[in-house]
């Protein structure tokens, strides 16, 4: 009996509008990446041809998105844009109060202002940059709470964004509930390699939280992509919506930052949205100082029309489908390649485990930043770092953190480009790893204070 004949996974769009790619031989590569001081974020997105450094505000918008950018109504007060995404961000994630900022840590900002007091300890499902970095600049202290498998990325965990209960157990004991403002849980984690975090852990959280009275804040930026995680692997999940999911999920918290520039497919803007009305007061007496006022928070109107458009595509079925499958379909190559990944491939982007790539070196020569300038070398390709350089210096020991995850991460852009181009990043990942003995460590020459990797610059080691 024959194979019923299924149809090829393709894209669910179609190209209405092109950006050419530019095309660099070796040698002007050889010269961007050692002006750009070996790291990928200084070099020249011209001098680039498939860019997965991030896939934060580099989303291609949809027709409607485009539309509704001409819908812009640019009051100072009151637009009728706020109006719109307000409504959106009520039916999509439930939270009544909204306060638009310009992007992500904007909303964190605001957030630990005026929750964090100098002392106070932030438990949450593994550190993100700017969110830890708030945090400490606002006296708090974070400690990572996620399970142990979530370090380790060979561990097939369904779920690896999970809190560990005991760990935040021990910590609510130690420190009191007094000491902690809220629980920081993030849904596809981006620090862990987009990995989830179950609906049924975070009902166990909410429990736990709601016994000593301690908030959960939600960091939101990929919750549709945990969403879909969660339909494809939750037992008695599977016959959800993705919108559903995504509704049971902020239910389960009191608020949530955004960064709008990942799920809600635009390419600037985010919100800081509140359940409690004092805290909301709170929140927009603070927003007119640092963004803006409070109906557009460092937003255009046209730009907060395009979020909300942006919010009701990203729970689309077939658009999260297509979008995390193409994010597997490039690990899955990678691992037909031998390449080490972290699994389960995660949500946003496939991580290689630049330690195993390069076993030969230590972590204070920082494989990963190697491997990415390598990777530009090679084809220009642009990933991340996401390793010893990103997670800083202790503020105690002022030492390397050196994290157990020394990552480069290959993030996809959404919409923007196409299997064929991932054919060409997994071509080009595979001849790096056929030649990575030949790959040596860098030296830090230039260390801003504080998130580093942005601008840190670095030279071979001779
Ligand atoms: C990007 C990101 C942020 C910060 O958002 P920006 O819009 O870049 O300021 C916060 N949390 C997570 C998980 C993110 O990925």
């Amino acid at each position: 009996m024959s194979e019923p004949r299924r149809r090829s996974w393709a894209e669910p769009y179609k190209i209405k509008m092109v950006e050419p790619l530019k095309m660099t031989t070796r040698e002007e590569r050889e010269r961007a990446i050692r002006e750009a001081g070996y790291n990928t974020f200084l070099l020249k997105s011209e001098d680039v041809y498939i860019d997965l450094l991030t896939d934060s505000g580099t989303s291609a918008m949809s027709d409607r998105q485009w539309a509704g950018m001409m819908l812009g109504d640019e009051a100072y007060a009151g637009s009728r844009n706020f109006y719109h995404l307000e409504a959106a961000v009520r039916e999509i994630y439930g939270y009544k109060h909204l306060v638009p900022t310009h992007q992500g840590r904007a909303a964190e900002h605001i957030l630990s202002k005026i929750l964090i007091k100098p002392g106070d300890v932030v438990p949450g499902n593994m550190y993100f940059t700017t969110t830890r970095l708030h945090q400490e600049l606002a006296g708090g202290t974070f400690v990572d709470v996620i399970i142990d498998e979530a370090h380790d990325p060979a561990s097939e965990h369904p779920f690896k964004g999970d809190v560990d209960l005991a760990k935040l157990q021990a910590v609510i004991a130690e420190h009191g509930a007094a000491k902690i403002p809220y629980v920081c849980i993030a849904t596809a984690v981006n620090m862990a390699g987009g990995q989830p975090i179950s609906l049924a852990n975070l009902r166990a959280v909410r429990a736990l939280c709601e016994a000593h009275g301690i908030r959960i804040i939600h960091d939101a930026t990929r919750v549709a992509e945990n969403a879909y995680f969660i339909k494809e692997r939750e037992p008695g999940c599977a016959g959800m919506s993705v919108a559903a999911i995504v509704r049971a999920l902020c239910d389960l918290s009191d608020g949530c930052t955004m960064s709008a520039k990942k799920d809600a497919l635009v390419n600037i803007g985010g919100f800081l949205a509140l359940n409690d009305d004092d805290l909301f007061d709170a929140a927009r007496n603070l927003v007119v100082v640092y963004e803006g006022l409070h109906t557009y928070g460092g937003m255009a109107g046209r730009d907060m029309e395009a979020v909300a458009i942006g919010l009701h595509e990203s729970v689309q079925y077939d658009h999260i489908r297509a979008r995390v499958g193409q994010v597997k379909y490039l690990g899955e190559k990678l691992q037909k390649y031998g390449v080490p990944i972290v699994v389960p491939i995660g949500s946003h982007g496939v991580f290689l485990d630049a330690k195993a790539f390069l076993p030969h070196l230590d972590q204070d020569v920082y494989p990963a930043q190697a491997l990415a300038a390598e990777l530009y070398l090679d084809s220009g390709l642009r990933a991340m770092e996401r390793g010893n350089v990103s997670s800083g210096r202790d503020p105690k020991t002022g030492l390397n953190r050196r994290p157990r995850l020394e990552l480069v991460r290959l993030t996809i852009p959404r919409r923007v480009y196409t299997q064929a181009h991932m054919d060409v990043v997994a071509e080009s990942v595979a001849e790096v790893y056929d030649r990575r003995d030949a790959i040596q460590g860098l030296t830090m020459v230039y260390e801003p204070p504080q998130l580093r990797f942005f601008q840190a610059r670095f030279e071979p080691l001779a």
